[in-house]
């Protein structure tokens, strides 16, 4: 079986023009993105080969945009990623799957009631009209949502509006979108999630979930959680008002953006692009002053990169706007503008803008200030103009905005 698998993976590979390097450079990168050593390349290349013996997957759209979806499956050159994502048993893939109506639904039906497979979870779950915004072969997003969760051995989340609800759950909210593990949380279903945020989702960390899942915990849902180091966050749920814990990869979304920004030089240097065309903007200065949220998105983009590793967006030369980030979009408009809202404490409370900007403002004015002066006194920053600059910027911004967003 396992000599098959690695046939039918090669073969798939030689026909999309992948070679074996190519795969084995791929492996790499898993790893890298894991945090794992280089020798675990072998180990890796190992799992993905054996594909044909992965528990199946079912992948479930949402409210969404099906960027995710885009993203994974690039569709005019697909990558190794997408290609690796082909050979798991993804019984049902509702927006490219070559089976449709009845056919498409029974083997999803047959899926669920043998158990024992991942569900993949695109979008944001819509709870407005009674789930009536979402129809799919009669039933509505949150039935096929619940029908598919029950019987999952874990769901992984892909892309923030699974999250959320992402912007989706956007002011007004009028669908009454929301996040999976939130409305799980409210039908008093326990299947474990893990949340891949971000809009779309990068595809190389839903292969590296997938693989981790096999490779390090051998196919077990309370394993993987157990040896998988994760991190909490917690929200407020947007439909129900509740509190939901939030689990997140640590060596994906254990770090700021800020935290592996090439710019961060800049930053510290208090080197700052403060308007697009400019000279600052040509010599590659820190995008902090026209909107970047990198020091408060936890993703590690600067690491994966997107598009083949190619680039991301602010190497690119756009500001991260925080799309890993929670309610991002309502927290992070306009996009180009600097914000008050900040994780505070270990970094893993969400303070949300609105009613406490102004303290929440202070604080980041405060964070960076401090910042500041720790480079200062690490010698790092000459004289203390950039500090001073720094918090001069951050008074006058927030004297402008009267402590409100
Ligand atoms: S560009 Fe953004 S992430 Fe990079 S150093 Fe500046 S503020 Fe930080
Ligand atoms: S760099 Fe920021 S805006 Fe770009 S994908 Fe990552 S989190 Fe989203």
């Amino acid at each position: 079986m396992a000599q098959e698998a690695h046939g039918a993976l090669y073969d798939l590979l030689a026909v999309r023009g992948v070679s074996r390097r190519d795969f084995l450079k791929y492996c790499g990168s898993i790893a890298a993105t894991l945090g794992l050593s280089e020798a675990m390349v072998p180990q890796i290349a190992a799992a993905i080969e054996s594909g044909a013996k992965l528990k199946p997957a079912l992948w479930l759209n949402g409210g969404a945009c099906t960027g995710c979806t885009e993203s994974v499956a690039q569709a005019d050159s697909p990558d190794v990623a997408t290609i690796v994502l082909e050979i798991l048993s993804l019984n049902y893939f509702e927006t490219v799957m070559a089976a449709a109506s009845d056919a498409a639904e029974k083997v999803k039906e047959e899926t669920i009631a043998e158990g024992g497979y991942i569900l993949i979870y695109e979008g944001s779950v819509m709870t407005g009209f009674e789930g009536g915004t979402l129809v799919v072969a009669g039933k509505t997003g949150l039935e096929h949502l619940k029908e598919a969760a029950e019987n999952a051995e874990a769901i992984i989340c892909v892309g923030s509006c699974a999250v959320d609800g992402g912007w989706v759950m956007g002011r007004p909210n009028a669908a009454e979108a929301t996040g999976v593990q939130g409305f799980l949380n409210h039908e008093g279903i326990a299947t474990p999630v893990v949340n891949l945020p971000t809009c779309p989702v990068n595809p190389e960390w839903v292969v590296a979930m997938v693989v981790q899942y096999l490779l390090v915990a051998g196919d077990d849902a309370a394993k993987f959680l157990e040896m998988t180091p994760m991190v909490t966050r917690r929200i407020t749920d947007a439909v129900y008002g509740t509190d939901v814990d939030l689990l997140f990869p640590k060596s994906l979304f254990g770090q700021t953006i800020h935290d592996n920004c090439p710019r961060r030089g800049h930053f510290e240097n208090g080197e700052f692009v403060t308007e697009f065309g400019s000279e600052e903007e040509a010599l590659g200065y820190c995008l902090y002053k026209v909107g970047c949220k990198g020091p408060q998105t936890f993703t590690q983009c600067p690491v994966t990169r997107w598009n083949r590793r190619a680039s991301w967006c602010v190497e690119s030369g756009s500001p991260c706007i925080g799309c890993g980030g929670l309610n991002w979009v309502d927290n992070n408009t306009p996009f180009l503008m600097r914000l008050s809202d900040m994780w505070l404490g270990d970094g893993l409370t969400y303070v949300q803008p609105g009613s406490i900007a102004a303290v929440a403002g202070g604080v980041v004015a405060a964070g960076l200030v401090v910042h500041g002066l720790g480079m200062k006194a690490a010698g790092r920053v000459p004289g203390g103009a950039p500090t001073e600059e720094m918090k001069e910027y951050d008074r006058k911004r927030m004297a402008k905005k009267g402590g409100d967003k």
